[in-house]
C-alpha cells in the first residue's frame, strides 16, 4: 500500500512528465470529478500543468488559472505515466486521465480523485489539517509541528503505534513505516504517548525523516549492508534468493529472526483510531526483545512459508473516503 515515499515517487514522475505542458485531455470517472467536469466542459483544455506535489499520502496537481486536481491512492491506487504515441484504451480500473501532446498520466483503482478551482488546501477535505510531511520539500522535517501535535492532551493516552498512523500528527506514515520507525527506536508500539521518555521522542524525530528518505531513495528501510546480509543468509529470509522480505527490519518478517538480537519477529493486530483507509486496527510487526513489548504472545511458529498476506488490512479497503 502506498505511503508517503511511494506517493512522492508518483508525484515526482507526474510532475516531470506534465509540468509546463498544456492539457489536451482531462477525464475522470470518480463521481465528484466527473460531475465537476460535466459542469465545466472543456475548461481545463489548454491549461498548463504548473506543479504536481505530494503531502503525506495525498497528491496534488496545480493547474494554470487556479485549477487543481487531488488524488488519494488508498490501498490499491497507482498512477502510471505513458508516452502519448498511440491511443490507450480505457481500462475498467481507470479513474482519471490527463494527457498532453506527448505523455498521458492515468490513475488506476484509486477511489479518491477530485478536481476544482481555488486553493486545494482550503477546499479538499483533510488537506488543511495534515501534520508535517515526512518528506519535506524545503528544509528539514518539522519536528516542532510534529511534537506539538503528538503531545496534545487528547493524544496522551493513545499508543505510539496508533499515533504514528494519525495523518493529523504526521503525514505520510503508513503501516510499514510505523513498524520500521518503532523498531529503529526500539519502542514498544503499545507504549502510551504520555509515557514516552525524552530519548524516545528525540529518536522519533530523527527516525521518521530518515526512514522516509531511505524508503524514497532505495525502496527499503534497512541500509544496504543489511540487505546484503539478508540476501546472503538463508535463515533470515523466507525464500533464499528472493527479494521478498529483504527490505525491512520487521515489517512482514513475521517468524523470522530479528536482525539485531535474533529473537523471532512477531505480528499482532493493534487498535488504532479509524484512519485514512477506514481501518480501526492494523497489524504491527515488532521484535519483543528489542522493543520490550509486554503484550501476551503465542508461541512462535517455526520459519515456514512466506507470510504473503499476513495483514488482512492490506487486502481490502472498507471505506471509500480518504483522510
Ligand atoms: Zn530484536
Amino acid at each position: 500500500m502506498p505511503e508517503g515515499p511511494e506517493v512522492r515517487k508518483h508525484a515526482a514522475a507526474i510532475h516531470k512528465a506534465l509540468a509546463g505542458k498544456p492539457i489536451e485531455v482531462f477525464t475522470a470517472r470518480t463521481k465528484g470529478a466527473r460531475l465537476w467536469l460535466q459542469e465545466h466542459p472543456n475548461i481545463l483544455i489548454g491549461k498548463r500543468v504548473e506543479q504536481v506535489y505530494s503531502h503525506g499520502k495525498h497528491l496534488i496537481g496545480i493547474l494554470q488559472d487556479g485549477f487543481y486536481f487531488h488524488s488519494h491512492l488508498m490501498m490499491w491506487g497507482r498512477w502510471q505515466v505513458l508516452p502519448n504515441t498511440e491511443p490507450i484504451p480505457v481500462d475498467r480500473r481507470e479513474r482519471a486521465r490527463i494527457a498532453t501532446a506527448d505523455v498521458i498520466a492515468i490513475l488506476f483503482s484509486a477511489p479518491v480523485f477530485e478536481v476544482g478551482q481555488g486553493n486545494p488546501v482550503e477546499q479538499v477535505e483533510y488537506l488543511g489539517s495534515l501534520g508535517p510531511d515526512i518528506l519535506p520539500y524545503h528544509g528539514s522535517f518539522d519536528t516542532e509541528a510534529f511534537l506539538n501535535r503528538l503531545l496534545k492532551s487528547e493524544n496522551q493516552q493513545r499508543t505510539v503505534g496508533a499515533a504514528l498512523l494519525d495523518q493529523q500528527i504526521v503525514a505520510g506514515i503508513g503501516n510499514y513505516l510505523r513498524a520500521e520507525i518503532l523498531f529503529d527506536c526500539r519502542l514498544d508500539p503499545w507504549k502510551r504517548v504520555s509515557d514516552l521518555e525524552q530519548s524516545a521522542i528525540d529518536c522519533l524525530c530523527r527516525s521518521i525523516p530518515l526512514m522516509a528518505q531511505r524508503a524514497y531513495i532505495t525502496s527499503a528501510t534497512v541500509p544496504d549492508d543489511l540487505r546484503t546480509r539478508m540476501k546472503g543468509d538463508d535463515s533470515l529470509v523466507y525464500r533464499p534468493g528472493r527479494e521478498y522480505g529483504t527490505r525491512h527490519y520487521v515489517f512482514r518478517r513475521t517468524n523470522l529472526p530479528c536482525l539485531h538480537c535474533g529473537d523471532i519477529v512477531r505480528q499482532l493486530r493493534q487498535v488504532t483510531r479509524e484512519d485514512e483507509e477506514g481501518e480501526r486496527t492494523r497489524i504491527i510487526y515488532f521484535c519483543p526483545t528489542c522493543q520490550g513489548t509486554s503484550v501476551e504472545l503465542k508461541k512462535p511458529r517455526a520459519k515456514s512459508k512466506p507470510q504473503v498476506k499476513p495483514d488482512k488490512t492490506e487486502a481490502a479497503p472498507t471505506r471509500k473516503r480518504a483522510g
